[in-house]
């Protein structure tokens, strides 16, 4: 996919702070402040670039640099720190005015207290310890959404929760600019596929329009044959053909080729269809879709374009970390007493880029939807901690559901199984999460990923201002219940 890495997004260091102290302890401040951007950025911890910008003494000053902020493309969000105490009724008007995402680190220049050499000058300069509450204060009080990070700057779990907040801002940013395709409609009176799509581009920003799929179909007749070689070359690079028939697989060749150049046309990062609407497509894009999501798009099967989208902002996010993002349905359980897990799959497509090998090109039979045999990748998704997503369409506002699972190599071979597969325990357990998944109304489709966290998509939800409901070790059905009831009073006030 033709864009930027996401190491060219900065974030804005903001510093507060007041003339009360004078010139020379100003420019200690600013000295500081350098040399902990230039720390953080040597760190090699941190996504993206932190920009040390200004040392702010005036509710002006403050102003200026957040209006700059929101109209700076590659600004994905402000952090601020109060070496010394800013008055925060300062900050207000400014913050009135914010639209990035907002991290607010509690940290000190100075690790240890000097003992013998503390003096008051000393004192006048580190004071973020009750300059920091001030600051927070305000934000607490204007009901502002923010990250607050406490701890040493250059201790390694600050500067990987800083890391998490910054790919998670990354996330927000890309959302307010993210195109979802959607070649045909849903499949036909499937419910948690449905959404309000007005709703959700004022509440993400994501533009969800559909195409025909006669229109895909014009794309995919100028294919030319050097186009369809080229891809080919692709897939042999990088998988195992398992298959003589080579035919059918540059039939998925041709239509990975003209799906690309009509995402390229519409700046799409995500797509959707159905097998329940191809037209005269003689195969559902299976390895195309496949390889198409290992590039960085978002998927969704049946036109589910939530979670195509989810899919795509998560890949983003996550970008560069390697362990791999797929759409994924919960398909069949195995319910062996003591020992239940999901065998999660598609019809065809789950994305390679969580593979434990090169994955083999295969042509079977699809039992469904009357078309030609497609080729599509099969592969066992490797072992790890995992996360699945859901983002549901509640009416009025949507929900992001987060299961925390582990991953475990496949208890068989299933050789018959035509299809990429992976299998996962779910926490606390299988049961009591499909409770907990069910009772919150996450779908049958997901994003698993093993390199987003819970907090990673929580912090983006807090950004986004949308729910967020958690399932892990400590979820109980009592406890869940009642955020639910809860949180359904708390949204219709909103
Ligand atoms: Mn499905």
């Amino acid at each position: 996919m033709q864009r930027e890495p996401i190491g060219s997004y900065e974030f804005w260091f903001v510093v507060g702070s007041q003339f009360l102290y004078g010139e020379e302890t100003l420019a200690e401040v600013a000295r500081h402040a350098k040399l902990m951007a230039d720390g953080l950025n040597k760190s090699d911890k941190l996504p993206c670039k932190v920009v040390y910008k200004t040392t702010a003494k005036t509710p002006l000053e403050i102003e200026n640099c957040i209006k700059e902020a929101n109209y700076d493309d590659s600004c994905a969000g402000i952090i601020t720190w109060m070496h010394t105490f800013s008055p925060s009724k300062m900050w207000i008007n400014a913050l009135n005015l914010l639209q990035k995402p907002y991290c607010h680190l509690h940290t000190q220049f100075n690790r240890m207290i000097p003992d013998t050499e503390i003096d008051m000058d000393f004192m006048n300069l580190n004071q973020s310890a009750h300059g920091d509450r001030e600051h927070a204060f305000i934000a607490a009080r204007m009901r502002i959404g923010r990250k607050i990070i406490a701890g040493f700057w250059e201790d390694e779990e600050v500067q990987k929760e800083l890391a998490s907040w910054m790919r998670s801002a990354v996330g927000a940013v890309e959302s307010r600019k993210l195109k979802v395709m959607r070649f045909g409609d849903n499949m036909r009176n499937v419910a948690v596929t449905e959404g309000d799509k007005v709703e959700v581009q004022m509440q993400l920003g994501w533009q969800v329009n559909t195409w025909g799929v006669g229109d895909l179909i014009k794309v995919l007749d100028s294919v030319t044959d050097a186009e369809v070689d080229a891809q080919m070359e692709a897939y042999r690079s990088r998988y195992e053909f398992a298959t003589k028939d080579l035919e059918t697989v540059r039939y998925q060749a041709r239509e990975e080729v003209a799906m690309r150049h009509f995402l390229e046309k519409e700046g799409a990062q995500a797509f959707s269809n159905t097998f329940e609407d191809l037209q005269q497509m003689r195969q559902l894009p299976g390895l195309a879709s496949q390889d198409l999501m290992r590039e960085g798009y978002g998927y969704g099967g049946e036109g589910d374009w939530k979670v195509s989208a989810m899919t795509s902002l998560i890949k983003r996010m996550t970008e560069g970390m390697g362990g791999g993002t797929s759409f994924m349905e919960d398909y069949t359980y195995h319910m062996e007493k003591g020992n239940e897990l999901s065998l999660g799959a598609h019809m065809l497509e789950i994305c390679p880029s969580i593979s434990t090998e090169k994955a083999r090109v295969e042509v079977h039979e699809l039992g469904i939807g009357g078309k030609e045999p497609p080729a599509r990748l099969v592969f066992e998704g490797h072992p790890g901690k995992a996360i699945l997503a859901s983002l549901v369409d509640m009416g009025g506002r949507v929900r992001l559901i987060v299961n925390e699972i582990e991953v475990v190599k496949p208890i068989y071979r299933m050789p018959k199984l035509p299809v990429a597969r992976v299998m996962w325990r779910p926490e606390p357990d299988l049961n009591t999460a499909a409770k907990l998944w069910m009772l919150a109304g996450g779908a049958h489709h997901a994003t698993l990923s093993y390199d987003a966290t819970a907090q990673m998509l929580e912090d983006w939800c807090e950004i986004m201002g949308i729910e967020f409901v958690h399932i892990n070790k400590e979820t109980t059905l009592s406890s869940l219940k009642q955020q639910l009831f809860l949180s359904d009073l708390a949204w219709k006030l909103r």
